[in-house]
């Protein structure tokens, strides 16, 4: 049974060490249709639970062994939130993280309950998914558990980002013909606008799904990007199938482009050629665009 893993590195939050809070099999609310475990029936608690102690003391042992950690991650083979303990256990790992900092990756589906919401204000960062905007999205692609509604998921995280001054960040994953569709995609839109998380990831299947769904490329990522309002922080986390080549840019369309969506490096390498790159380089050296880093993550910007 292995609680700890890692360190993965990772260029969002640097290397990390992981806490799976359900090692022995998958417990989770949800049954998503991209789901990387094998298809599960949905639980609304954990049946399987390890002791806090349990827990402490496998992460103090691994951070003997890794002295260099960025942060530590609390994951599950499902959804950590279910973990029953969860307060306590984040007050112990406060006790012993030094300067390391700490970040769950949820989804989302508890952020309504009071309990999780001062559990989670202990945390340096919180990662919430969000694929969908409506609960026929909701039950289909994430297949959630019953009592779960998108009303209350969505105001979980509004009264949760009230008071959370940390780094929220939204994800998330598209899906083939399920939620890339427009009207989804607006009322995701209205929503992450009024919600203002300090980032959101949008991505694709990477994985072998549980169920058999498609996965978008990155030129539908892109499209889908651009459906989004320019003030929200979006970064493309997936880079799946990259088919087209990069084109060339004038000044003007650097300009109007990064007006309507604020592009990451690895966007612009994809996107543009050499010679764009280098006028974009020129447009930076000129102060009319600039780089602003959001979560670890840096965005051209227009001045
Ligand atoms: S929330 Fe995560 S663990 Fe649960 S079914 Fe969806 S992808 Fe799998």
């Amino acid at each position: 049974m292995d609680i700890i893993f890692g360190p993965v590195n990772s260029r969002r939050f640097g290397k990390s060490l992981g806490i799976d809070l359900s090692p022995t099999k998958k417990q989770c609310n949800f049954d998503c249709l991209y789901c990387e475990l094998a298809p599960a029936q949905t639980v609304a608690s954990y049946q399987d639970i390890l002791s806090v102690s349990e827990i402490i003391s496998a992460l103090k042992k691994a951070l003997i062994h890794h002295k260099d950690i960025d942060v530590i991650t609390l994951t599950a083979n499902g959804e950590p939130t279910l973990y029953p303990y969860l307060e306590e256990l984040i007050d112990q790992i406060n006790c012993i993280k030094n300067d390391t900092k700490t970040l769950i990756l949820s989804n989302g589906s508890t952020i309504n309950q009071a309990k999780i919401q001062k559990a989670l204000y202990k945390l340096d960062s919180v990662k919430l998914s969000l694929d969908c905007a409506t609960n026929s999205c909701l039950k289909k692609l994430d297949r959630a558990h019953h009592d779960i509604t998108i009303e209350s998921i969505m105001e979980g995280m509004l009264s949760f980002r009230k008071k959370y001054t940390n780094p929220l960040i939204i994800e998330t994953l598209f899906v083939k013909n399920l939620n890339d569709k427009e009207e989804e995609i607006i009322q995701l839109n209205q929503f992450l606008l009024q919600l203002k998380p300090d980032r959101i990831d949008i991505g694709t299947i990477d994985r072998p799904p549980a169920y058999d769904v498609g996965s978008l490329s990155y030129e539908d990522l892109y499209t889908i990007s651009q459906q989004f309002d320019h003030k929200l922080p979006i970064y493309i986390s997936s880079r799946k199938k990259i088919e087209s080549k990069p084109a060339r840019y004038s000044r003007n369309e650097i300009l109007q482009t990064l007006s309507k969506r604020p592009l990451s490096p690895e966007d612009i390498e994809i996107l543009f050629d050499a010679t764009s790159q280098e006028e974009l380089q020129k447009l930076q050296k000129e102060g009319k665009i600039t780089v602003k880093e959001q979560n670890n993550i840096n965005f051209y910007i227009i001045l």
